[in-house]
């Protein structure tokens, strides 16, 4: 288990140690095929001609939907970085947790990182106070819900 932003700045390393040229804060918005090569701008005013693109950017890609791709579904996601006290850490230290939800199509999780557990529930957009107390029992279930979270993003 390891923080997202550790695991991409990890990455991005790597990858300007292989060769790549890291560009960062800089973001794609508008692509367009000419001929055998694609045409890209940035917000920094850049233009640039490839031969090929690779779209990593994520759920809401320029780069798929400009292929078309489409989303049959959108889920909703509940998360919570929860501090934990020691016995709690060593309780969950080389384990994780994954459970199908109540609701259809979610599930919830515990990926324990040492004082922290991140722990959340997914399920289908349409729903979302179903979704809370799902996330509320949850985080109940599994001894979560005392200590004050840290950050609750939801995706
Ligand atoms: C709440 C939640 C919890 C999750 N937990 C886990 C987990 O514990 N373990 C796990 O393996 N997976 C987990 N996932 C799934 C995981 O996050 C995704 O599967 C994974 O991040 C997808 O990677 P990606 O590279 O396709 O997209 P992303 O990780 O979304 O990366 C896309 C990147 O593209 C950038 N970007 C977007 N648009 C542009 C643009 N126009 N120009 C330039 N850059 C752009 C974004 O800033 C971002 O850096 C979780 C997802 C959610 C929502």
């Amino acid at each position: 288990m390891v923080y997202r932003s550790e695991l991409d700045a990890a990455l991005t390393e790597a990858a300007a140690a292989a060769g790549a040229e890291v560009r960062d804060s800089t973001a794609l918005t508008t692509l367009r095929q000419q001929g055998d090569t694609v045409i890209l701008q940035t917000n920094r005013g850049d233009t640039l001609q490839a031969r090929a693109v690779v779209g990593a950017d994520g759920s809401a890609s320029r780069v798929a939907r400009y292929v078309g791709v489409r989303c049959a579904q959108v889920d909703l996601a509940l998360e919570a970085e929860v501090p934990v006290d020691a016995r709690t850490a060593d309780r969950w230290r080389g384990r994780l947790l994954m459970e199908w939800g109540p609701l259809p199509g979610s599930f919830g999780w515990v990926f324990p990182k040492g004082d922290v557990c991140t722990a959340g529930v997914v399920a289908a957009r349409g729903n979302p106070v179903a979704l809370r107390a799902y996330k509320e029992d949850f985080l109940e279930r599994h001894g979560l819900h005392g200590p004050r979270p840290s950050t609750t993003p939801a995706t």
